[in-house]
């Protein structure tokens, strides 16, 4: 065994009620110490709250991984307007699928989340934007969120703690844009979904531009348990400066693809291969997407590190959104990355030139060498163009789209070089009758 992390295999903290019958109503939410962190905390000052999930390590699991602790200091307490708690359930990442199972199996653990946040900031009310495609789960909120309100969890003056909190979902219509939060804050305006100029960051400018807490489903999932344990015991559990648990959504070619609880640090190779069951029909391993399609690939001889931010960093890759998708020997890489610009391609919005030109053009070489037109200048040419992408565009759409296919070129460029020498095209202008074009 390559590996040596002695974590539990299996550690349920915000997946505790998943499997338990009836788990999304409120009676079996608080028999099983539901809104007792709600409690704690509306005993708590703002301050004093903001510290324990500083002390917790939390970081946005949405994929940048920025400190939520810090995130909600930055909210202008003195600021005379409106402050509101927004959720990311835009959750559209190639690969991740953990926040839709959060919401069908404990919703009410969101909003207890969002109650916190709210506690901590000074906001009354929330909303829960969710991606287009998840429509029967605006269903299973709005119920959750009807039946807290009438059970006096949401409302006015809730529980006799003074604190007045009300939560509403709000349905995107499908574009994988409005998960970058300012593109987000303009679609829920009712707006077209395309990024602001930041600065100003939604804490001090959000949602109709007042100060805005927005962070992603797990975010909000994790905060009852911080306070429930308390944030140390809770950063405990992961990695110095990476706390806690992560939802990682393992798919692929694995012998158990699903979603799996662990402590943030668990290794990759050990999640494949005893978490996972292994790679499928005893192939061997040859990449791994560690955290959703926008992160760099891993190689097999890559693999053996812990799944947290920094250790993931450190490997020149993130760990994103923790959709951890894996490929086996008979995998072709050219296809892949071509795959993954078709999706880039068609999600870009359009806004900025680098972004726009660069993943169609990106989408068109790769459909040429694919499809076994290829000149051989092609794979720098791809290096290139992604290269050329990479930080200059208006949102981390452009970045995306550029990382994974960097690393593609660089780790396989061999299978991209195959592809271009199969290819008895010497001149492009002899494509369209030298070469039948594949689907
Ligand atoms: Fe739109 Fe792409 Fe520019 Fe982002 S990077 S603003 S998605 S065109």
């Amino acid at each position: 065994m390559l590996y040596n992390d002695p974590s539990p295999l299996e550690t349920k903290v915000l997946t505790r009620l998943f499997g338990v019958p009836n788990s999304t109503s409120v009676e079996t939410y608080v028999a099983h110490e539901g809104f007792a962190a709600f409690r704690k905390a509306a005993a708590m000052t703002p301050e004093a709250i903001i510290d324990e999930v500083k002390k917790s390590n939390l970081r946005g699991r949405g994929g940048a991984g920025f400190p939520t602790g810090m995130k909600w200091s930055f909210v202008p307490r003195n600021n005379p307007k409106p402050k509101y708690i927004v959720v990311n359930a835009d959750e559209s990442e190639p690969g991740t699928c953990k926040d839709r199972l959060l919401i069908e199996y404990d919703p009410m653990q969101l909003i207890e989340g969002m109650m916190i946040a709210g506690l901590a900031v000074g906001a009354k009310r929330g909303y829960i934007y969710l991606r287009g495609e998840y429509r029967y789960l605006v269903d299973i909120l709005d119920k959750a969120i009807a039946e807290a309100r009438a059970a006096g969890w949401l409302g006015t003056n809730i529980q006799g703690t003074g604190f007045d909190f009300d939560c509403y979902t709000h349905s995107g219509a499908g574009a994988y844009e409005c998960g970058e939060e300012s593109a987000l804050l303009e679609s829920l305006e009712g707006k077209r979904g395309v990024p602001r100029i930041r600065p100003p960051f939604p804490a001090v400018a959000g949602l109709y531009r007042c100060p805005t807490v927005l962070n992603n489903v797990e975010t909000y999932c994790s905060v009852p348990s911080i306070l429930r344990m308390g944030g140390e015991a809770w950063a405990n559990l992961g990695t110095p400066r990476n706390g806690g648990t992560r939802l990682f959504c393992l798919s692929g070619h694995v012998n158990k693809p699903g979603v799996y609880e662990l402590p943030m640090g668990f290794n990759l190779l050990r999640m494949i291969e005893e978490v996972g069951g292994g790679i499928r029909g005893g192939k061997k391993l040859k990449a791994v997407i560690p955290g959703g399609s926008s992160c760099p690939v891993l190689t097999a001889a890559e693999c053996d590190l812990p799944m947290d931010f920094d250790s993931l960093k450190n490997a020149k890759s993130m760990l994103g959104s923790g959709g951890v998708v894996v490929m086996d020997e008979t995998t072709d890489m050219v296809k892949v990355a071509l795959r993954i610009m078709k999706f880039y391609q068609h999600e870009s919005c359009g806004w900025c030139i680098p972004c726009r030109e660069g993943t169609t053009w990106l989408k068109n070489i790769l459909t040429r060498v694919y499809n076994g037109m290829g000149q051989k200048e092609d794979p720098a040419l791809v290096h290139e163009l992604a290269s050329n992408m990479l930080g200059r565009t208006f949102c981390p759409l452009g970045d995306a789209a550029a990382m994974p296919t960097i690393s593609i070129v660089e780790k396989f460029r061999d299978e991209f070089e195959a592809y271009v020498r199969r290819s008895p095209v010497t001149d492009l202008a002899d494509i369209d009758t030298k070469i039948p074009v594949r689907a």
